[in-house]
């Protein structure tokens, strides 16, 4: 039977995070925004509230909608009280296996019996993080696209035990939200990042071998192939950390020596240059600044 849900819970206050919250709250769902640090909540509320003023500079909302949005989100930096009352969990913390394994089996021993808990992971594999709980048949993944507020897609995730109805649940879920949801089966990557990080990898790789520098690299998939930002630039927009996380699954997962992360991309991650969350990636981040300036460094 397809469940009415009302109460969300979010774990992890990050990028993505708080753009799934911001989703919800603005669709009059209640949300309750979990994260270990009280200033990543911090940030989390702050940047909320300025891509709402966004909108509503746009006129895509009005001050009403603005101050409901925000009064339906409330923070904790505890699991359990967060999640004692929802009827969707969706994970949203840190891309590590072992960190969401015990997330997910937290998570089962506080929330509802009912309650469907969702990942938003990137890679890791549904099946294994659903065989963390009690309940594998209401585990599956919820894949949002950055920025989720913006991006249309939801890669639905059914692991091996996924219940029907709760992926029929999660589609309908979507709708609501006015997203696409698209169903796909737990294997590395599922679709988006399986074909996406290759190809961000061989960017990468293309600037490791002196092929090409990083604006030409992204210029000639930018006006070549039409994509709306270049690779390199769309890994800083991910976080370096998480597509060499993903790249790492994809490898492991498949055995396959097509999908090892490029030493440079090993090596900016080790250094702490993550893209825009660190300020510096391929590309530097002044904070206010849109211009896009080329990192210096040595390959
Ligand atoms: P992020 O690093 O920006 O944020 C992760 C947050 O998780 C941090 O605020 C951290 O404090 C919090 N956290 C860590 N351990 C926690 C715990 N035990 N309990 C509660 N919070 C905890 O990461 P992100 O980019 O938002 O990615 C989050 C998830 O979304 C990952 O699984 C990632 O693969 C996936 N994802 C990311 C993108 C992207 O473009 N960044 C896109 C789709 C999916």
């Amino acid at each position: 039977m397809v469940q009415t849900i009302q109460n969300i819970s979010v774990i992890g206050a990050g990028t993505m995070g708080n753009g799934i919250a911001h989703l919800f709250a603005q669709n009059g769902f209640k949300v309750d925004l979990i994260d270990v640090s009280q200033p990543q909540l911090d940030k989390a509320l702050a940047t909320i509230s300025i891509n709402l003023d966004r909108q509503l500079l746009k006129g895509t909302i009005t001050e009403e909608a603005k101050l409901s949005c925000l009064q339906n989100i409330s923070t904790n930096t505890s699991l359990a009280a967060g999640v004692k009352n929802a009827q969707l969990v969706i994970e949203a913390a840190t891309e590590n296996e072992d960190l969401k394994l015990k997330i997910f089996k937290d998570i089962d021993e506080t929330a509802p019996a009912d309650c469907i808990l969702a990942t938003n992971t990137s890679s890791i594999s549904i099946t294994k993080i659903a065989a963390a709980t009690n309940r594998p048949s209401n585990v599956i993944g919820m894949h949002f696209m950055n920025p989720v507020p913006v991006m249309k897609l939801v890669e639905v995730i059914n692991g091996y035990a996924t219940a029907k109805d709760v992926t029929q649940t999660i589609i309908e879920l979507c709708r609501k939200l006015n997203k696409v949801p698209c169903e796909v089966n737990d294997y590395p990557g599922f679709i988006a990042n399986r074909i996406l990080m290759p190809m961000i990898n061989e960017a990468i790789y293309s600037l490791y071998e002196g092929v090409a520098g990083v604006e030409e690299i992204d210029t000639v998939m930018k006006l070549g192939m039409a994509h709306p930002m270049g690779p390199l630039q769309l890994a800083d927009f991910i976080g370096l950390d998480v597509c060499h996380s993903i790249l790492k699954v994809l490898y492991d997962g498949f055995g396959n020596p097509k999908y090892a992360p490029c030493p440079l991309l090993s090596n900016m991650v080790a250094a702490g240059f993550l893209g825009v969350k660190s300020g510096a990636g391929f590309y530097k981040y002044a904070a206010g600044s849109k211009e896009l300036v080329v990192s210096e460094r040595i390959v």
